[in-house]
């Protein structure tokens, strides 16, 4: 599963080229999942464009709001996201938590409101500079993580986790393929804990991905799949990314 997160960036005419170019590029071999998370202001259009092209990439929202929050200027709902054919939608990015303040209950509640209106959530989670330095890496996110013990075990087998240690997003500065394995480990076994059923939530990754180290990273049976910024929006950059994964 490989999720394209534009963030701010965009123009209609750089999301059509995109899903062209991407739609030719891309193999789809052992039924791997391209997700595609343009801003919202582009979302239905490139849902369009999706269908016209009767292509396999799917189509993710980087936001959503709690329907609670009515009433919301701006605000987006799950059930809105579905309706224009939004099947995935990141929540807890780190950008959002630090400015919107995006906090674990809130969190917490879009998580659960986006599994009801069948849009699954990527949930993303990930500590600071200052929190790895200090060894405190795997309890911040057990805290992070446990916004998820509202969840049903039929709703938890619905999320996906996406790891994103804050320090690696944008900064070119990677995470190491034995620092990802032993934190998406911890995170495993943190999910395993909280059901008394076997559940598969992938775990994917995210933090400066590029070219050059996708193949190592996603080559860790503990990498479920990549959530890649800036190296998602030159379409063959991207393609080849996907293809390499
Ligand atoms: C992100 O946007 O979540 C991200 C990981 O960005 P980048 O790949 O640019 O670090």
């Amino acid at each position: 599963m490989i999720v394209a997160n534009w963030k701010m960036h965009g123009s209609r005419q750089a999301v059509s080229s995109w899903i062209s170019k991407v739609s030719e590029n891309l193999d789809f071999k052992d039924s791997k999942l391209c997700i595609f998370c343009p801003p919202s202001c582009y979302l239905e259009y490139a849902g369009k464009l999706l269908n016209e092209e009767n292509s396999q990439i799917k189509l993710g929202s980087q936001i959503v709001n709690e329907s609670e929050a009515k009433p919301l200027t701006g605000g987006i709902t799950a059930a809105m996201l579905k309706d224009i054919g939004a099947d995935y939608v990141l929540i807890g990015h780190s950008e959002q938590r630090s400015f919107i303040r995006d906090g674990d209950t809130g969190i917490a509640k879009k998580i659960k409101e986006s599994i009801d209106d069948g849009v699954i959530p990527i949930f993303c989670v990930g500590e600071d500079l200052a929190k790895k330095n200090n060894n405190e890496t795997e309890s911040f996110i057990s805290s992070q993580l446990e916004v998820l013990q509202i969840l049903s075990e039929s709703q938890l087998s619905s999320v996906i986790v996406a790891y994103e240690p804050i320090w690696a997003i944008g900064t070119g500065l990677n995470a190491d393929r034995q620092y990802i394995e032993k934190i998406h480990g911890f995170i495993k076994q943190y999910l395993k804990d909280l059901c008394s059923i076997d559940i598969y939530v992938p775990v994917l990754y995210g933090g400066s991905v590029k070219l050059e180290n996708c193949e190592e990273i996603i080559s860790s049976d503990e990498v479920d799949g990549l959530l890649i910024g800036g190296a998602s929006l030159d379409p063959e950059i991207f393609s080849n990314i996907f293809n390499l994964s």
